[in-house]
């Protein structure tokens, strides 16, 4: 991120969208782009990039992108669909982007090499999936041209779907509709196990690793809310199982969906949101709140340690989506309960900034209102701390969040840890997160020792003072032994977090012992 000029907000941003002014140069009109026109808008003052086969001008958008020019420069005059999906795949670039939308991408007619049928040349180059998704593009936009290569691209189409037929099946009793979903794959958890079904619509997508299968279907019949999932962990066995709302029999379980039994990497698969209903909101310090939202009915999945979730809000007209980080509802001192287990709410403690754009609209929701909320995402593995005997946490602010399960999940499950502490860098005295609770667990696990650090205190702080820093962290962040196993995680404002990696590198820590909380 990079300090925007005044007046570049994303609100501001939204604003000139909806002035009316033609942002595109083109009066509204909507064309054809060929690779040689989109490549000879490569400047500043002149700049169109190609995203998922759609050409957007973003030459007005340059000065408001909160990443800066240079980064958007990047994908200048060309296709910045990967670029675009490393950096943040989770913004809603058709809504933020409708206006400068200039069209579509021309598309190259393929010449077939002699002899070999162009349906099978593109077999070798292209993931089954791919071939999926080609197939789908094709059909939408060329099947006037192409009759006979859209029937050849069918069959394979039935090819791909051959290959994967085994992993799920149905069946039913009169009253019940049972999927389920053979993974093969030992230790399935529910943290691995999405589902989702509302309106007839049934998702249920099974992580597996980087990689994401689906089974999505437009189910033939109506079914009630009460869904309920169960997972054969050794086997990898995923059982869902949907009440029928009329006692018929199915002829089919229903209409596949776009992306229905497919594996493809979890990146590419686009994030699925659902509608949680805001429940309450509590009082946390003067600026942050603890948000409960509670899931339909229909839908199962936990965010795993360490992962973050995206909401989104439609801001003035356009889709704002930002990420958060579940917590738990309270730091447990008993370790019997898990209270985030329930299965059923998901807590959000979320800093309300004066001019946040998302955060004072999230705050001016009312309990009973609706927010989207997405899968999880991630890539902390729990791995990293279950081998670890010392783990240090370093928080800036809300950089708190990430820490809270970790915490948890640490000290509960983690044998061999002999040390975890948290060095908590905070303005002021008010700011700091769940003090108390903090406190009062350090005074029952002795494994555990927080450490708070203030920028801004008052003449009456007696604690430590100042913000991160070599000399602070080499007081602070050290290894219980001398050859022990340690796992240091930071998460905070981004330069926070940037100088804190550049520090503990600096005294000795590898990359591999570092895992910063990032988006
Ligand atoms: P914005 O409109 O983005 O503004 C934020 C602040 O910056 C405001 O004070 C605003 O005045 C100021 N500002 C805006 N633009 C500029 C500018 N150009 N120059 C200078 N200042 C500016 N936050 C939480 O509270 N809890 C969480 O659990 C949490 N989890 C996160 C997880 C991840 C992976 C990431 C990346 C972030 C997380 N965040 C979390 C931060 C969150 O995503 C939002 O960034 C945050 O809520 C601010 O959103 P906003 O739209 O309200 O604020
Ligand atoms: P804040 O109150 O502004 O700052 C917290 C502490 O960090 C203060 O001591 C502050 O010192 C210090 N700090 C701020 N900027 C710094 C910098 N450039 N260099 C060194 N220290 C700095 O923090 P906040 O408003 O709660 O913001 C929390 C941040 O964490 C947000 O940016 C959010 O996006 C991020 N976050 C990320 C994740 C994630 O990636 N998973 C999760 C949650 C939150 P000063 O008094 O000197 O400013």
């Amino acid at each position: 991120q990079v300090p925007l000029k005044p007046g570049r907000s994303l609100m501001d941003w939204i604003r000139l969208t909806k002035s009316g002014k033609d942002l595109t140069g083109l009066k509204g009109r909507l064309i054809e782009v060929t690779e040689d026109e989109l490549s000879k808008h490569n400047k500043k003052e002149d700049c169109w990039i190609c995203i998922r086969g759609f050409v957007y001008n973003v030459t007005p958008y340059m000065e408001y992108h909160p990443g800066g020019e240079d980064e958007l420069m990047k994908a200048a005059g060309t296709d910045g669909t990967d670029l675009f999906d490393q950096v943040h795949r989770w913004v809603n670039y058709e809504s933020m982007l409708k206006e400068c939308l200039v069209g579509r991408m021309a598309v190259k007619p393929i010449a077939a090499p002699k002899g070999l049928p162009l349906v099978l040349l593109d077999f070798f180059f292209l993931s089954k999936c791919k071939i999926l998704h080609f197939l789908l593009s094709f059909m939408k936009c060329l099947s006037a041209h192409f009759f006979s290569l859209s029937a050849s691209l069918n069959n394979l189409n039935l090819l791909c779907f051959a290959c994967l037929h085994d992993i799920y099946d149905w069946f039913q009793t009169d009253s019940l509709i049972t999927v389920v979903i053979y993974t093969k794959q030992k230790d399935v958890n529910a943290e691995l196990v999405i589902v989702d079904c509302q309106d007839k619509q049934l998702r249920g997508e099974i992580i597996i690793d980087d990689h994401s299968y689906l089974v999505e279907v437009d189910l033939d019949h109506a079914v009630s809310e009460d869904v309920a999932v169960n997972i054969a962990e050794k086997v990898g066995k995923v059982e869902i199982i949907l009440n029928k709302k009329d006692n018929i029999h199915w002829k089919m379980l229903g209409q596949p969906c776009e992306g229905h039994n497919t594996f493809i990497k979890r990146t590419e698969r686009g994030l699925f949101y659902r509608k949680c209903k805001l429940v309450s909101k509590t009082e946390v310090t003067h600026d942050t709140k603890l948000f409960c939202l509670m899931l339909p009915k229909g839908t199962h999945f936990r965010v795993p340690t360490g992962q973050h979730v995206y909401l989104k809000q439609i801001i003035a007209g356009t889709e704002v989506v930002k990420p958060y980080t579940p917590v738990l509802p309270f730091l447990p001192l008993d370790f019997q309960e898990t209270p985030h287990h329930d299965g059923v709410h998901i807590y959000l403690m979320i800093k309300i900034y004066s001019h946040g754009l998302f955060t004072q609209a999230l705050d001016h929701l009312q309990m009973g209102d609706y927010i989207s909320v997405s899968n999880p995402e991630g890539n902390f593995k729990k791995s990293q701390v279950q081998t670890s005997e010392d783990l240090l946490l370093l928080a800036g602010g809300t950089g708190f969040t990430p820490m809270v399960k970790l915490l948890n999940f640490a000290l509960t499950e983690v044998s061999c840890l002999r040390t975890v502490k948290l060095i908590f860098f905070n303005k002021t005295e008010d700011d700091i997160l769940w003090r108390n609770q903090l406190e009062q667990l350090a005074h029952k696990d002795e494994r555990f020792e927080v450490q708070f650090i203030l920028s801004q205190p008052s003449k009456e702080w007696v604690g430590k003072q100042g913000r991160i820093s070599s000399s602070l962290l080499s007081e602070f962040v050290k290894r219980s032994r001398r050859d022990s196993k340690v796992l240091i995680c930071i998460c905070g404002p981004a330069p926070f977090t940037e100088q804190g990696i550049q520090y503990l590198k600096d005294l000795g820590y590898s990359q591999e012992e570092i895992h910063a909380f990032t988006a």
